[in-house]
This record gives structure tokens, C-alpha cells and sequence, in this order.
């Protein structure tokens, strides 16, 4: 079977590392010289709207996917008449902008902050007016990691915010003082089969996830998948979606879905029965999914900027090293390791030395 991919980063390696030993064959388009993914992957080096490179992705492909969210929708359009595309370009379509997403949560009974839409300089008093501060301005589409956001505490700070963002359409949220974000990775597979992973914690540095943390029976698991079943549900969805969280005064409220494999599924890999990656092929391929029980508890911490010496984590017991063969850059991810021991309380006496490592080499 052959997968062609859209994007050829870290998340398209990990889902080539994967296909491959289901005897599945990828391709992937990516205009970066050095895609990482190449090291599993026919590397089509061509922009992500070029006509002679979507053609060659879609080529005999059973089926293609995508790593990110912002695929050009004319390329979508190409690539659906050319073969089967999995998600659908409407759960792209929905995930990508942050009011229609946000809308859709609220169709399906999924609690969010309260927001409003702001389009311009009067909209955007209206909806402080409205929401109080503090609050959170972001842009529509295309943020990721925390990028084209503005936390507003006060009104001083409506102008700078308004400087820095304004012009495109923007959503405003009330300001959430979560106790913790959470995220469930949920997979549905073409026949509409869903598994849901077990709940991981993710907490961030700077926009940018820093550590994800998954012990099964999290007291919070029952809603989250609920939330997540529903939207599979509604998009009629197929492949690994994820579902971001805040929990706040013991609720959950939905932030934002990502439709394709995500960061705060790494752990996966080696501490569940069937990685995330694994299973999303399984998904758009049309094959039986896999189980996605947790094998103990696993705490997967993201290396940024570069990776720490390889030795040194190689030498700490239980942890697993995935270096993505990317060059050094301040605030890039480079690598990531995943720590998966038998227990929660093996797990925090183990993490303060995994910890300490991706601290010593933050660029
Ligand atoms: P996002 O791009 O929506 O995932 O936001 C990036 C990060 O900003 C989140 O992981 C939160 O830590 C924080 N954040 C986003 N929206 C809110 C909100 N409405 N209230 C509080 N914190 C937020």
C-alpha cells in the first residue's frame, strides 16, 4: 500500500517510521531540502502547491494524509479529485479557523470559554465589554505554539495588542485559569470504529509543549472522550484527531482540536499497546485499528533548540530517545524522549534527571 503525506517534518517521519512496518510505502511533499521524514520516505521536493508535485503525491497513493493543518486549499482540491483524503478537508477546514471550530464545540454541547468574533478596532471593545479581562486575542487562523496571541490583563493593553494582531479576522476569548490542560488523542477509522487514548497533561514553556504526562484512569478521561467521540462523530472523521482541554474548577472546556497526530501523543509510541502514528495509518488506510491501551505511565519532555548529548540520555534507564535529525534553531523542535515506567511513582521519581537534561541545551 502506498501513503502520501503532505509535509515532511517530524510528524510525517514518525508516521513513515510507522507505515513501514506495516508494509506501507510513503511519500512525502515538502519543499525543506532537509526534510526529516526522508529517512522513511520518497521526499518530493516541491512547494506544498506545486501541480507536478501533488500529482506525484497522489500518484497510486491508497490514500493522503497530512502532518499540518494549513495545507493550500487549492492542493486540497487537487488532491481530493486525485484520491482518497484523510481527514476530510472539512475537519481541516473547521480546525483552522478558531470561530468555526469554537462554533462547532458549542453545536455539540462541547463547553469552551465564552468568545466572540472581532473584526475590528469597535468589535474588539464590544467583546472586552462583554467578556472582561483578562482575556486572550488570536488570530483566527494559523497560530500554532502560542503564535499570533495576545493575553489582555488590562485595558492599557488593547492598543498594543490591537497593533500587533489587528488587520486579520481575530477571536476573542474570556481569559481560562486552568488548573491543568489535557488533551485526548482519539482515532476513527474508515468504517467509523473509534479508540480513544488515555488522557495525557501537557504542560507548556513559551507557547511550546514541554511535557506531556499519561497514567491511565485520569478522573477527567470520561468527559474528555465524550467531547472528542462527538466531534469524530460530526465530522464523520477518520484518522488520529487530538483535543485540547483546560480543566477549571473541576470541567473540562474544550480550546482547540488538531486533526492529525499531535505532539501530546508522542508517548504513544512507547507507552501505549499501538502509537498514535501506527494507528492513523491504520485509520486512512481503512485497516482494523489497533488497541490503544497504556502500557504503565509514560511522561514524554520535548528537546528544543538542540538536542541534549545523545549519551546522556541513552544512559538514563526506561527513557527513549527520538532525535529527528533537524538542525539546531532556538525555539525548534528537535527531538523529543519518552520516560515509561511501570507506575506514577516510579515515573516522578525517575523524571527530575530526563527533566534536567532538556534543560541543560534550551538554546
Ligand atoms: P492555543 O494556541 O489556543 O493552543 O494557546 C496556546 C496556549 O495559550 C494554551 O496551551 C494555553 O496555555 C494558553 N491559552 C490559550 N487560550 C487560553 C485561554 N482562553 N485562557 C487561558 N490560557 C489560554
Amino acid at each position: 500500500m502506498r501513503l502520501g503525506i503532505v509535509g515532511g517534518g517530524q510528524l510525517a517521519r514518525m508516521l513513515a517510521l510507522a507505515a513501514a512496518s506495516l508494509g506501507v510505502r510513503c511519500r512525502v511533499l515538502e519543499p525543506a531540502a532537509d526534510a526529516c521524514a526522508a529517512v522513511a520516505a520518497e521526499h518530493i521536493r516541491a512547494p506544498y502547491d506545486d501541480a507536478a508535485g501533488l500529482r506525484r503525491l497522489a500518484d497510486d497513493a491508497d490514500c493522503v494524509s497530512f502532518e499540518f493543518e494549513n495545507v493550500p486549499v487549492a492542493s486540497l482540491d487537487y488532491l481530493v479529485d486525485h484520491a482518497p483524503v484523510f481527514p476530510s478537508p472539512k475537519a481541516l477546514a473547521t480546525a483552522r479557523d478558531r470561530l468555526i471550530e469554537k462554533t462547532l464545540f458549542r453545536t455539540l454541547g462541547i463547553p469552551t470559554a465564552e468568545f466572540r468574533a472581532v473584526d475590528s478596532r469597535a468589535d474588539l471593545d464590544a467583546a472586552v465589554a462583554a467578556l472582561g479581562l483578562p482575556a486572550v486575542l488570536k488570530t483566527r487562523t494559523l497560530g500554532y505554539d502560542g503564535k499570533g496571541q495576545a493575553v489582555l490583563r488590562d485595558a492599557a493593553d488593547l492598543a498594543a495588542a490591537w497593533a500587533k494582531l489587528g488587520g486579520v479576522p481575530l477571536i476573542l476569548e474570556a481569559f481560562v485559569p486552568f488548573a491543568r490542560e489535557v488533551s485526548v488523542i482519539a482515532v476513527r477509522g474508515r468504517d467509523g470504529e473509534s479508540a480513544f487514548y488515555p488522557l495525557t497533561e501537557n504542560t507548556h514553556r513559551e507557547g511550546i509543549l514541554h511535557l506531556s504526562f499519561s497514567c491511565a484512569n485520569d478522573e477527567m478521561q470520561a468527559p474528555a472522550q465524550d467531547y472528542a467521540n462527538r466531534l469524530l462523530d460530526a465530522l464523520d472523521y477518520v484518522g488520529v484527531l487530538a483535543l485540547e482541554l483546560f480543566e477549571a474548577d473541576g470541567k473540562l472546556l474544550a480550546n482547540e482540536f488538531a486533526p492529525r497526530v499531535h505532539n501530546s501523543g508522542h508517548w504513544t509510541i512507547e507507552g501505549a499497546e499501538t502509537s498514535q502514528f501506527e494507528n492513523h495509518v491504520r485509520a486512512v488506510l481503512g485497516l482494523p485499528l489497533g488497541r490503544t491501551n497504556a502500557l504503565g505511565c509514560s511522561a514524554m519532555v520535548n528537546f528544543i533548540g538542540r538536542l541534549p548529548p545523545r549519551e546522556a540520555v541513552l544512559r538514563l534507564p526506561a527513557v527513549h530517545l527520538h532525535d529527528y535529525a533537524k538542525q539546531p534553531r532556538a525555539g525548534r523542535k528537535v527531538g523529543h524522549a519518552t520516560l515509561r515506567v511501570t507506575d506514577a511513582a516510579s515515573l516522578h521519581a525517575a523524571l527530575p534527571g530526563l527533566l534536567a537534561l532538556a534543560e541543560s541545551d534550551v538554546l
